[in-house]
């Protein structure tokens, strides 16, 4: 992480499914190795401080929606407890009745106590996985997520959304809209991230994103279980760190 990196860590999306977003800083990804991510270096060790720049935040939140989005960089697991009774606290204050978070595979089994927690408040939780592509041997071999299931079934009895990677080498217009369907059929809401590129080996492919713009990006603009992110600030978070 540069010393320099300050991303603008609050926003409201006023279209689809509007929500306030916030995002956190925790103690980092624990799984770490995705091949086209360096999302996960926004993190530190230092309890205190992550919880005084994530109540900077969450005090922004106005309730407008009834809805906040929670990004972290990594996993609900790897906030503070400080941070997390805030959010709780804060939402109770400002209405809030549903509350979307991420996490990784590798942390399913925390959900059902995290949701209950939530819900003894009057919170639901949805809670979003980054999938990237349903075709598992593309996903773990290329890509390295840290999914050890080919079920879509599987991940969805922990998770209510998916994130999708778009827009890489060795994806065809078939196998993106492939994965889109697999995803709505099996989760709440789907969004796509389009490839950026960063300091990672995976690379955007100009000649997939083209695809993925002039035949998905119109079948699915409108869709109001679709969220699509050209670039990956398109929420109003975030930043290269
Ligand atoms: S994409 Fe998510 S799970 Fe993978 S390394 Fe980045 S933060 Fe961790």
């Amino acid at each position: 992480m540069t010393e320099t990196f300050d991303p603008i860590r609050y926003s409201v999306i006023t279209e689809k499914n509007p929500r306030e977003i916030v995002m956190l800083r925790g103690s980092g990804c624990v799984w770490k190795r995705c091949r086209f991510c360096d999302y996960h270096l926004d993190k530190s060790s230092d309890e205190a401080a992550n919880f005084a720049l994530n109540q900077k935040q969450l005090l922004q939140i106005t309730g407008q929606y009834h809805k906040l989005e929670v990004i972290n960089s990594g996993s609900f697991v790897d906030l503070d407890e400080q941070t997390i009774a805030l959010i709780e606290e804060i939402c109770l204050k400002k209405n809030i009745t549903e509350i979307h978070f991420e996490c990784h595979w590798m942390h399913r089994e925390a959900i059902p106590a995290f949701r209950e927690r939530f819900s003894k408040k009057g919170i639901t939780l949805k809670l979003k996985i980054g999938v990237e592509t349903f075709d598992s041997l593309f996903r773990e071999s290329y890509l390295v997520k840290g999914i050890d299931t080919d079920s879509p079934a599987e991940i969805a009895e922990f998770f209510d959304e998916v994130c999708l990677l778009q827009g890489i080498p060795g994806q065809t217009l078939e196998s993106m809209e492939q994965d889109i369907k697999t995803g709505l059929n099996f989760f709440e809401r789907v969004c796509v991230n389009i490839m950026v590129e960063n300091r990672m080996p995976i690379k955007p492919d100009p000649r997939v994103i083209a695809l993925f713009r002039e035949h998905l990006y119109p079948r699915y603009i409108d869709n109001p279980r679709v969220d699509i992110l050209m670039e990956n600030t398109d929420f109003g978070v975030g930043g290269t760190p």
